[in-house]
């Protein structure tokens, strides 16, 4: 008897995997599909005979996560990593964040040195090497840093590098990196807004449609806490599934009846490097209270109360009960509806500053296409562990 327990408990178990794993797939479509509304009378005709491809491939990063060792890390940044916490730690230029949290090594036919910057020189650990500082740069532009700057889906590299040498006295080179683990995302939003801008001024009509949609999920995950630091799942404190709790099941269950979607009109963003550092700001000040108020409540709530098993799609699955979820939503006091309302506005913003900065093309000619809303399916590779976010 106990053993038929313990395998249907198993079975249970390992059906609640999905479903509600995976801001979850239904709020990333729901702010991409709202941002439509907050374009401009120019902008507004295009992205509405478009708002069903926009909101469908809003998921499209992280469904690519399976596929490209590198995409992972663009979904977030673990802010306890770099410097001091705050994102004034954070270089402004992605060339000096990859500079800063890098390591490169040296590796010689009998030690492994840390290669750096010196004045004029490239030190190997305690050794100057007779290196040209451009030289050395050109090098490391070309094998290293460019396999970040990727365009969207020709990334598989993986790491930690090997490269072969051309500098004596290495025989190669490795390269330890903190970004991959810890998270490039306001970089990589910056990079999103130059390609959607380089878009607009071609007039690429699929390309226009599919970065916008990518740029929304992008932002979308910059404005929730927990994809700013490194207990992004509670594993750090023993609130595993923390996570899909605040992003996914908190928007389903109340987005619908009870947020106020209407934002107003987007805005230009005049200095882009900053709004997209403020979103990770904001959103990494509320950290602590997701994590605080939900184990204040699971202390307080007797544990039948808090997980309860939900059928969906024909699978059971586990979820927080409604009424937990209803306390923890209702103890956050707005937070969750400010961060979708803040990500609906920013995602509309992103796109009308691209459009703008492309020098306000009339959206007319081709630009009138309706695109096709196709499936996007990526072949499933080692993805980043881990993080299903
Ligand atoms: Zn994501």
């Amino acid at each position: 008897m106990t053993r038929r327990i313990l395998f249907l408990v198993s079975i249970i178990a390992s059906l609640c995997v999905s479903s509600y794993i995976v801001w979850g797939f239904y709020a990333h479509r729901e702010i991409n599909r709202l941002a439509v509304f907050t374009m401009p009378s120019e902008l507004a005709g295009f992205y509405k005979r478009n708002q069903i491809y926009v909101s469908t491939h809003a998921v499209d990063p992280d469904k690519r996560r399976y596929a490209a060792s590198l995409e992972g890390p663009r979904h977030y940044i673990d802010m306890e990593r770099f410097g001091d916490g705050t994102v004034d730690a954070l270089p402004l230029e992605f060339w000096e964040f990859h500079d800063k949290f890098t390591g490169l090594y040296c590796i010689t036919s009998n030690d492994s040195l840390e290669v750096s910057y010196a004045e004029e020189k490239i030190k190997v650990g305690s050794k100057a090497v007779e290196l040209k500082k451009n030289d050395y740069k050109r090098w490391y532009s070309k094998n290293i840093f460019r396999s970040y700057r990727y365009e969207l889906d020709t990334l598989q590299t993986q790491l930690p590098y090997t490269i072969r040498n051309e500098f004596d006295p290495c025989i190669r080179f490795t390269v330890f990196d903190t970004m991959m683990q810890h998270g490039i995302l306001p970089y990589h939003m910056l990079d999103m807004q130059r390609y959607l801008t380089s878009a607009f001024k071609k007039g690429d009509v699929k390309r226009i449609l599919q970065l916008s949609a990518e740029m929304g999920h992008y932002i979308g995950d910059a404005t929730v806490p927990l994809h700013t630091t490194t207990n992004y799942n509670g594993q750090e404190t023993g609130q595993r599934g923390i996570h899909a709790f605040w992003e996914s099941r908190i928007p389903e269950l109340f987005a619908e009846a009870e947020f106020d979607m209407l934002v107003g009109k987007a805005s230009y963003i005049v200095d882009k490097p900053a709004f997209f550092r403020d979103l990770i700001r904001t959103s990494h000040e509320h950290v602590d209270s997701v994590l605080l108020i939900e184990a204040d409540l699971r202390r307080k709530l007797p544990e039948a109360e808090q997980e309860c098993y939900e059928e969906r799609l024909g699978r059971i699955v586990r979820v927080p009960c409604s009424a937990f979820t209803r306390a923890y939503y209702d103890r956050l006091d707005g937070m969750v509806e400010d961060r979708f309302r803040v990500a609906i506005k920013s995602v509309g913003s992103s796109w009308y500053t691209a459009w703008v900065d492309a020098g306000r093309p009339a959206m007319e000619g081709d630009l009138m296409t309706v695109i096709e809303i196709n499936d996007t399916t990526y072949s499933r590779r080692e993805g980043l562990k881990g993080r299903g976010h």
